[in-house]
């Protein structure tokens, strides 16, 4: 299998981030419908946030995650005067990526959550503010929380995604929380992750279903990790039992190749791969989902519905209405809200086809902390590829991974991403240094994040 740039792989991993992305965004700056400075889901609360005066122009963070975290710290390290505030709702951090490991036993929940919020705020100079955010007045520039408003001079709101259950013909209010409660996805907060666990840790044979929405969804490789890491559990438990990945995509996404080679040489007989099986519809009570071609009867499930921009990024005026995944009404080379150099979106939330990782929420968040901290000198900052590094752990015994490394250039035009760059590599030969290299990676991250 090579170890270099797979030209139908690449295509493979591009068309689906072009089809989902760039849907409504020819020139790049999408959403013209959010209007300049002036429109405002004005819901202030009047009550002032209990924070410190503003000792310099105030640069507020709406997200403690990946993108958030980064541009916290590197914002303060490339504009001092900033006077930096990060709003997150949780009050515990657990990261998202890494925790299929978890549920395989190749880490435990330490690895994932003992980062804190408030030592990444001491470490590096800003301030930790845990609150839910509710509203956004971008006349007065006022950004309304749980606990209090807050005036801001520069905003980046990193909110991440929302699960779009309508797109697996989910429709109904009630039915999706039963869904999301009973089989959750898994690829937003930490409770699911403790759900799946426990799924794992108590299946006893039979059928366990993972789902792969189509689009750009977060983390792309992340659903074919999770079913080789369950059917190492299944394997070294010798249960009768096997892992359904019902994949929507024609293909397996990303690092086709070396996911491909794990299910049929590590998991034969353990892992089916279902292509083309887009979830129509969900029977949480009889445990039963339709395909556009089947139905499925199964034990336990990790429904994966598709993804959208964090349901705030719609809350806050700040959604594009003709992206295709509800994501923010950007500039993609700018970061700012068109018509409103003051506010910007980062993330996974971002409506740039960019593969939603962590790697590229932090390498693109140090490149919005040098636009914001050239936009308060009156300056700009051209456009700089993020990375996107990930690692995919495919063997639990012994610990073997296989990963990408890839980059993205402009379209022709120069106004919008338009597609991996040629220096893009797929390292699809799964092996233990790219084993051990899946576990430093992570720790780089949270070293990166959380500490100076
Ligand atoms: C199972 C899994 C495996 C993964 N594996 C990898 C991997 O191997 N490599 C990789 O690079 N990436 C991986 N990822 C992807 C990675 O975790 C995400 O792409 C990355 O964390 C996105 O960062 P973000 O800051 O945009 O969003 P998030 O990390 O989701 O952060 C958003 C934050 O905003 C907060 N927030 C939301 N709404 C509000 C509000 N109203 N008020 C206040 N706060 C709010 C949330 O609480 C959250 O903390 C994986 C993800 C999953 C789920």
């Amino acid at each position: 299998m090579s170890e270099q740039f797979d030209r139908r792989n690449f295509l493979k991993m591009s068309g689906a981030m072009l089809a989902a992305g760039t849907a409504g965004c020819a020139t790049g700056i999408t959403g013209s419908a959010v209007a300049g400075s002036g429109s405002s889901a004005a819901v202030a609360t009047g009550m002032k946030a209990a924070l410190p005066a503003a000792k310099g122009p105030r640069l507020v963070i709406v997200g403690g995650g990946t993108a958030g975290l980064t541009i916290a710290k590197y914002a303060k390290k490339e504009y001092p005067k900033f006077d930096v505030v990060l709003v997150e709702k949780r009050d515990m951090y657990s990261s998202c990526f890494s925790s299929n490991m978890w549920y395989a036993g190749l880490i435990d929940l330490e690895f994932l959550a003992d980062h804190s919020f408030l030592d990444a705020a001491r470490n590096n100079g800003y301030t930790y503010f845990n609150a839910t955010v509710t509203g956004l007045d971008r006349t007065s520039r006022t950004l309304a929380t749980s606990e209090g408003d807050i005036g801001y001079d520069f905003l980046v709101v990193a909110p991440g995604i929302s699960y779009d259950y309508d797109k697996i013909g989910v429709k109904d209010a009630g039915a999706q929380a039963m869904l999301r409660q009973t089989f959750p996805g898994g690829f937003i907060s930490p409770t699911e992750h403790v759900t799946i666990r426990r799924k794992v840790q108590e299946f006893e044979g039979g059928v366990f279903v993972q789902t792969v929405p189509s689009g750009n969804y977060r983390c792309l490789p992340g659903p074919y990790e999770r079913a080789c890491m369950i059917a190492s559990v299944i394997k070294k438990n010798k249960i009768n039992g096997k892992v359904l990945v019902l994949d929507a995509n024609p293909d397996i996404t990303i690092k086709a190749a070396g996911f491909h080679s794990a299910f049929n040489d590590l998991y034969k007989g353990i892992i089916e791969y279902k292509p083309s099986s887009a979830v129509t519809g969900v029977d949480v009570e009889k445990k039963m989902l339709k395909t556009e071609f089947d139905s499925v009867k199964f034990d336990d499930a990790a429904i994966y519905a598709n993804v959208r921009g964090s349901t705030l990024i719609e809350q806050l005026g700040l959604m594009d209405p003709k992206s295709g995944q509800k994501e923010a009404a950007i500039d993609q080379l700018r970061y700012s809200i068109k018509g409103d150099d003051r506010v910007f979106v980062a993330g996974d939330a971002r409506p740039h086809p960019y593969s939603k990782s962590a790697n590229t929420a932090n390498t693109e968040g140090k490149f919005v902390a040098k636009v914001l901290a050239a936009r308060a000198q009156g300056k700009e900052f051209a456009w700089v590829s993020p990375r996107t590094i990930c690692y995919s752990m495919v063997n639990a015994d012994p610990m073997e991974a296989i990963s990408v490394d890839a980059g993205y250039v402009l379209n022709k035009e120069g106004t919008a991403v338009g597609g991996f760059s040629p220096d893009t590599k797929l390292f699809e030969n799964r092996d233990s240094a790219k084993g051990k290299a899946t576990l430093e990676w992570a720790r780089g991250m949270y070293r990166d994040m959380f500490e100076a």
